[in-house]
């Protein structure tokens, strides 16, 4: 049987594209989902962004109606890891780790992104008490505080730039005294009252208590130690795209990304392959949130029933 539409990644993304393909008409839709369908947003304590979220809640509790909701409407979960994704003429083989492979008209890929970390003491230990990725998601939680940013790309200097309207001061701790962010970021940055410049630094050691973060000591060039009173450490040291479904044998790509691995899409999450889509996290532009992710796939979604039903009829 070939599958109308396969989507591999169960995240917030994928998800919302199994609703929309399924509920929208599609027959035979299946979701590979390698752990526990939910998306990277099961992994924080609080989530407070998300429209008609109003009271205390963790991502778990955000997603975990999610899967129930799209299996009522027919979307099939096979919880295995995809390897690869190829195309042969118009189908798409879907290539799972027990080497087996299945077969779809349209694929939707939702695999999401995952920040880099820094490796500094303490960092895993208080990853989501005190020590985040996300300013957007968590910026607030230090609202009149202050904060630490570690990072000299234009990610960090731009969510540096964020965190200086919400919270009282901003350290901004680079490991060179050069940015590599665009220069009319970096002016920015130093005309910011409460953002104070820590550079040819690194961070030495994220400590705290059963509540999480109370400080970051950081290292400097010459050996010497500061420590800084801070509830919150942002690390801000780049991002790695989850985009090994779609390498080939030959070391390219199926379809077109960018430098920095983001699959290129246009407005409708169309790639430069027919019939496959490139959704949340992982596509250009993306702006690392729950809401858009499930955004992208409800068009990704809408767009897959139009395609297979072109190519069907
Ligand atoms: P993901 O959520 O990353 O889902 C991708 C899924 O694909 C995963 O479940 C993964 O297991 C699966 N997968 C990957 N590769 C394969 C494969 N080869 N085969 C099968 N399955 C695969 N956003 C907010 O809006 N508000 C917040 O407050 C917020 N807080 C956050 C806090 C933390 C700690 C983190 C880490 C993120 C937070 N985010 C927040 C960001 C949000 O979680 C992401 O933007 C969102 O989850 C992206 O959704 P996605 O579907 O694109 O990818
Ligand atoms: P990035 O450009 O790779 O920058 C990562 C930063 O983290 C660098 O300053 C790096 O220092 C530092 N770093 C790396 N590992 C570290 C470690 N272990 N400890 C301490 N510091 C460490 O990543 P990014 O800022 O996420 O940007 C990724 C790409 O997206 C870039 O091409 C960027 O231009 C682009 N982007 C563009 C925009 C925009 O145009 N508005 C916004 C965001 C991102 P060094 O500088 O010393 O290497």
């Amino acid at each position: 049987m070939i599958l109308d539409c396969a989507i591999i990644g169960g995240g917030p993304a994928g998800l919302t594209a199994g609703l929309y393909t399924t509920r929208g008409g599609l027959e035979n839709v299946t979701m590979y989902e390698k752990g526990m369908p939910g998306g990277q947003i099961t992994s924080s304590s609080e989530i407070e962004n998300y429209p008609g979220v109003t009271g205390e809640i963790t991502g778990m509790d955000l997603m975990m109606p999610w899967p129930a909701q799209c299996q009522k409407f027919g979307l099939k979960h096979d919880m295995i890891e995809i390897k690869s994704l190829t195309k042969d003429g118009d189908i798409f083989k879907i290539h799972k780790a027990d080497g087996t492979v299945d077969e779809a008209h349209s694929v939707i890929i939702g695999t999401g992104s995952s920040p880099r970390r820094a490796g500094f003491s303490g960092e895993d230990e208080f990853f989501g008490r005190g020590v985040s990725t996300c300013a957007t998601c968590d910026g607030f939680f230090y609202k009149g505080k202050e904060v630490a940013v570690i990072g000299g790309g234009d990610t960090a200097l731009e969510e540096a730039l964020y965190l200086s309207k919400i919270c009282s001061k901003v350290y901004l701790v680079h490991r060179r005294d050069e940015f590599r962010s665009a220069p009319n970021t970096v002016e920015r940055i130093k005309k910011t009252e409460n953002i104070e410049l820590i550079l040819n630094s690194v961070p030495h050691e994220v400590y705290g208590d059963n509540m999480g973060v109370t400080g970051i000591k950081v290292k400097n060039n010459n050996g010497e130690i500061r420590d800084i009173s801070v509830p919150g450490v942002f690390t801000f040291v780049g991002n790695d795209i989850n985009n090994e479904v779609l390498k080939q044998e030959d070391g390219t790509f199926l379809c077109d990304v960018n430098k920095q691995g983001q699959v290129m899409v246009n407005l409708n999450m169309e790639t430069s392959i027919a019939g496959l889509y490139a959704t949340g996290d992982m596509r250009v532009n993306a702006p690392k949130q729950v809401i858009s992710a499930a955004g992208d796939g409800a068009v990704a979604g809408l767009k897959a029933i139009s395609y297979v039903d072109e190519l069907l009829n």
